[in-house]
């Protein structure tokens, strides 16, 4: 009898992860930036000329999921790719994003900054990616809540 395979362990979403495939080099992309922790490539789908996304290496669903450090390593190479797309492409300003959880409109579950070129004149900010506005509660009862989290 052929002597079996050892198992391969591969944590669970990973198998076909689009974004741990292009970190892997099995899925093409245009690659812009990457170190230790974090990869940068643009968005297939660009919602703007260089619309770029930021992943950390290691495969994570959500930011919660990262180490501080890598958090910090995402944000830090948003800014900068932020301020290499306006240089290199013109673009005035930019947005930020990053959808955490299916709630939120996410549909590739590895964690990514969204860096949007702005070339004005598109209208609207991210306050404004959320069509809907929720029911209005009194401010101070909102932030007990969030700050009795805070202290759990
Ligand atoms: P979301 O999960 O909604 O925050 O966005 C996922 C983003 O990933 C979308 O903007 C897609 O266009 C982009 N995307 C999906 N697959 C690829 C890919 N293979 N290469 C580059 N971008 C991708
Ligand atoms: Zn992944």
């Amino acid at each position: 009898m052929p002597a079996q395979a050892p198992a391969v362990t591969v944590p669970h979403g990973m198998e076909t992860c689009p974004f741990c495939r292009i970190r892997e080099g099995t899925l093409p992309a245009h690659v812009l930036y990457q170190d230790e922790e974090v990869l940068a490539f643009l968005d297939i789908y660009p919602c703007a000329q260089g619309h770029t996304l930021v992943v950390p290496r290691r495969h994570a669903a959500s930011l919660a999921e990262c180490p501080p450090a890598t958090v910090a390593a995402l944000f830090h190479a948003a800014v900068r790719l932020a301020g290499a797309i306006q240089e290199g492409l013109g673009a005035p300003g930019f947005n930020l994003g990053v959808n955490d959880g299916r709630a939120a409109g996410q549909e590739v579950p590895h964690v990514h900054v969204h860096v949007i070129p702005r070339y004005g004149g598109e209208g609207g900010g991210v306050q404004r990616v959320v069509k809907t506005r929720g029911p209005v509660q009194p401010l101070a009862e909102t932030a007990a809540k969030i700050l009795a989290a805070l202290r759990r």
